[in-house]
């Protein structure tokens, strides 16, 4: 198997997939352990682990059809609203090595995916920007 890489397999067409969207950058195809009816993942064809290793080029388009299939499943399915998740190493819950986006289609009543904060301390957030800052 390629890149020892199931979602490269399925590009491939060595895998098997559900698949809604196809041009020459990427593949659109169901998720099988779907989070809800509709759950897609949006993946390039060409074999990179996340997103800090994947060209701006290739994010770019892959961003343009997560929001093209995003707009095509609101209304196919029709769902009320949508999460997009992408997940980057395993201590953030990636558990396939090939970037994707999930595009996670929600519905009147569901629970919305919530990240659970807790109020902040202001001044270490101040503390915490300072250090931060970015040049540009
Ligand atoms: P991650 O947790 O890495 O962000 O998400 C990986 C996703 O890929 C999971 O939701 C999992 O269900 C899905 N997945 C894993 N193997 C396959 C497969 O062979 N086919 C499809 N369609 N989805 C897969
Ligand atoms: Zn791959």
């Amino acid at each position: 198997m390629k890149n020892n890489c199931v979602f490269c397999a399925i590009v491939a067409g060595e895998i098997p997939s559900f698949k809604i969207y196809e041009d020459e950058v990427v593949l659109a195809y169901l998720d099988i352990n779907p989070v809800s009816k509709g759950h897609t993942l949006v993946i390039p064809k060409a074999h990179t682990v996340g997103l800090l290793d994947t060209p701006d080029e290739t994010l770019a388009a892959v961003v343009s059809r997560v929001k093209k299939v995003a707009a095509h499943l609101k209304a196919a399915l029709p769902c009320e609203g949508f999460n997009i998740a992408q997940n980057n190493g395993e201590v953030a819950g990636q558990t396939v090595h090939h970037v994707h986006f999930h595009i996670v289609p929600r519905y009147e009543g569901d629970d919305p995916l919530v990240f659970k904060g807790e109020k902040g301390d202001m001044a270490a957030l101040a503390a915490l920007a300072e250090r931060l800052r970015m040049a540009d």
